[in-house]
C-alpha cells in the first residue's frame, strides 16, 4: 500500500459520494466504534475501487475521505490513506471478480463469534435465506500482507454465506454491491446476536438440511420486488 500520488484529483466523484454514504448504515447499525469498519466498491469497468480512507471519523466522511485504489491496494487519487484493510480488499477484488463490493466490521456480537472461532449454526429461518447456511469462519490472519485477503476467498469461495467471520479479528463481507455487502454486514451482526440470545436459554434447534435449501432458494430467486 502507498499514498496518494494525487496525479488527478477529484475522480470517479459520484462513486466516492455513495459510498461515503454507505458508511452512515455502519453507524445506524451500531456495527463500528470510532474509525473502525470500512465499505469498499469496485469502480466498473476499470482495474480500480473505491474505499474509506484510514482514520477517516464517520461524521467527517465526505466523497474527499473516500480514497480511489488501483486492484493491488495503491492509492490513484484522494487525499486520505486508504484503509488499513486496503490489502485485503484489493486481494479479493483480484481473486473473486464477481465481487462488486466489500464491508469491514468489528460489530460486537458476531466479532464475539469470530473471537472464540465458531461458525454461527443456520438455526434461523432468515440466516438460511441470507446466507444459506452457518456463516463460517476464516483463518487468523495479521494485518500487513495477504493473509488475511487470502482468508477470505478460502473461506468463501464455493460458501453460499457473502461473510466470514475471521477468527479472533471480526467480520468481511462481500456482494455484487457496495450496498449488498453491507445488508449482508447489517444481517450477520442481527443473526450473531438473535442466536447468542438463543444460545442463553438452551440449545438453538437446528433446521433440516432440505429446509435450508428450499428457504435459500426461494429468497434468492422469488422473494422481493423483481
Ligand atoms: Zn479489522
Amino acid at each position: 500500500m502507498s499514498l496518494p500520488t494525487l496525479t488527478e484529483r477529484g475522480t470517479h466523484r459520484e462513486q466516492r459520494e455513495h459510498v461515503a454514504r454507505l458508511h452512515s448504515y455502519l453507524t445506524r447499525y451500531e456495527l463500528v466504534t470510532w474509525t473502525s469498519g470500512n465499505v469498499s466498491e469496485r469502480v466498473p469497468g476499470e482495474d480500480l475501487f473505491v474505499i474509506k480512507g484510514s482514520g477517516v471519523e464517520y461524521d467527517d466522511l465526505t466523497w474527499e475521505g473516500v480514497t480511489v485504489c488501483d486492484l493491488d491496494g495503491n492509492a490513484v487519487d484522494g487525499v486520505k490513506a486508504p484503509s488499513s484493510d486496503t490489502d485485503a480488499h484489493a486481494y479479493v477484488y483480484r481473486h473473486m471478480p464477481e465481487v462488486n463490493g466489500q464491508v469491514h466490521t468489528h460489530s460486537p456480537y458476531a466479532t464475539a463469534w469470530a473471537a472464540r472461532a465458531e461458525e454461527i449454526p443456520c438455526v434461523l429461518t432468515a440466516m438460511a435465506d441470507e446466507f444459506g447456511g452457518p456463516i463460517p469462519v476464516g483463518p487468523f490472519a495479521l494485518i500487513g500482507d495477504d493473509s488475511i485477503g487470502r482468508g477470505i476467498v478460502e473461506t468463501l469461495t464455493g460458501s453460499r454465506s457473502p461473510a466470514v467471520l475471521m477468527q479472533n479479528h471480526g467480520v468481511f463481507t462481500i456482494g455484487p454491491s457496495g450496498k449488498a455487502a453491507v445488508k449482508a454486514a447489517v444481517m450477520t451482526e442481527d443473526v450473531a446476536r438473535t442466536v447468542h440470545l438463543s444460545r442463553q436459554l438452551g440449545r438453538p434447534l437446528p433446521i433440516d438440511q432440505a429446509d435450508v435449501d428450499s428457504l435459500y432458494a426461494r429468497y434468492q430467486n422469488v422473494y422481493g420486488q423483481r
